[in-house]
């Protein structure tokens, strides 16, 4: 069975989130872009926690069902800032845990060590070798992937805190490391280019704050399983029933380039290089992005894939394309949520849209230029400025329509604020993807 899966997800309790992530929404959401697993997020969150307890049901096969039967896998992502090898590090790592009797010892065994009520991804101050210490101490069963693994600020590998390699990082518990999250500003091709990580299964997974259509499940994983905790885990363990990755243009990602936003500096890999990584207007380092990074540890050129490499997909959100097409500023207008429906009308799901539709299809719901956007999209042909220093890669649709001024343009369907913290507030805080 093919599954569209995003093992990646918060809860409004996680710092930066939409207040309105419940379970409800998130199943709808789902639903609506075609993801077939969540992650349930956040589950060592005393109020989540509740909320998931109350809401889902969970069976042998260590999957959490809502009463209409849509499955969520037990997951949660903590954040580790400690010293190792004489440098302050700061990563993430995505825990997925095989039953809920786990998710209660594991959560227990943290709150013993610090709190857990005021983020959903909680701070803690020991290393990555304690935390899989700590994990298998409680079940072999458990799985943890570093997250947004390039990222400069909490990537496993990142510019700013990171290691040069996950081996560093895990030391002799990195045998237990089976996968890396490729993250946003990176594509399983840019990974190809270093040999040190042909052993991970390379996945992708929204890492969303928001459950609109254009954060939820922009980047998945596909898997060919019949639907289990184990046989998810084994899938990922052995890359057999592990059929690819749905991917975002790595440019689209928040730290693809180099740069500085507040100084509106933006630099490719060789213009930092001309710089000496120095910012030209205010003097200071500059944020070293993705492409950077890869660079700096790859050992084989550009367009090398290594044998066995899963295939992958590259995607824009719907949304992102319904924006460009009419040149309006803003993905949650109501000109774009209207014409997302309009198009979605005819078909089972985003995805559908996205990957499968015909084109023929595709013209019953929208107009022809729609629909060759849509179809540039599943080619890969939209260019995108790339982002850099915390701010979104932008695609860029050659239109002559300009600009439209749209009223009550930050609101969705729902008349929900999207995202309720303003993106500089986010900084250290945010999805770093
Ligand atoms: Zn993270
Ligand atoms: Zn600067």
């Amino acid at each position: 069975m093919k599954i569209i899966a995003d093992l990646h997800i918060h809860s409004r309790y996680s710092r930066a989130c939409s207040k309105a992530i419940d379970i409800e929404n998130l199943e709808k959401y789902a639903r609506l872009k075609g993801v077939g697993l969540l992650g349930c997020g956040d589950f060592t969150h005393p109020e989540w926690i509740k909320e998931i307890n109350s809401k889902l049901t969970e069976g042998d096969d260590g999957v959490l069902r809502t009463s209409s039967g849509f499955p969520f896998l037990w997951q949660t992502e903590i954040s580790l800032m400690y010293k190792q090898g004489g440098k302050g590090r700061r990563v993430h790592h995505v825990i997925l845990a095989p039953d809920g009797e786990c998710v209660a010892q594991f959560t227990d065994a943290l709150s013993k060590i610090g709190r857990l009520d005021y983020d959903g991804r909680p701070i803690f101050g020991f290393s990555s070798v304690e935390l899989m210490d700590m994990l298998l101490s409680i079940s072999s069963k458990f799985m943890v992937i570093p997250a947004h693994v390039w990222t400069p600020y909490f990537g496993a590998l990142g510019s700013k805190s990171g290691f040069d390699s996950i081996e560093e990082c895990f030391l002799d518990k990195s045998k237990h490391i089976h996968a890396i999250e490729t993250g946003i500003s990176s594509d399983p091709a840019m990974n190809w280019r270093l040999s040190c990580l042909d052993k991970y299964a390379l996945v992708s997974f929204s890492d969303m704050h928001s459950f609109w259509p254009w954060r939820m499940g922009r980047e998945a994983t596909v898997f060919d399983v019949e639907l289990s905790y184990d046989n998810i885990r084994r899938a990922i363990k052995t890359r057999e029933g592990l059929s690819g990755t749905v991917e975002v243009k790595p440019d689209y990602g928040r730290y693809h380039f180099d740069g500085h936003a507040k100084c509106g500096v933006v630099f490719s890999p060789e213009e930092t290089i001309k710089h000496h990584g120095i910012c030209p207007v205010c003097g200071k380092a500059l944020t070293v992005g993705v492409l950077y990074r890869v660079e700096e540890l790859a050992d084989r050129p550009l367009g090398f894939r290594p044998d066995g490499a899963c295939d992958f997909s590259t995607l824009l959100p719907l949304s992102e394309i319904i924006k460009g097409v009419f040149g309006v500023s803003q993905l949650a207008s109501k000109r774009v949520w209207s014409e997302y429906y309009t198009i979605m009308k005819g078909f089972s799901s985003e995805f559908e849209v996205l990957m499968d539709a015909s084109r023929e299809k595709l013209l019953e719901v929208t107009s022809p230029k729609m629909v060759d956007a849509i179809m540039r999209g599943r080619n890969n042909e939209i260019y995108v400025k790339p982002g850099y220093d915390g701010e979104y890669g932008v695609p860029v649709f050659d239109e002559e329509e300009g600009d439209v001024e749209v009223k009550d343009d930050e609101k969705g369907d729902d008349g929900v604020v999207e995202n309720s913290v303003p993106l500089k507030k986010q900084k250290g805080l945010g999805d770093f993807c």
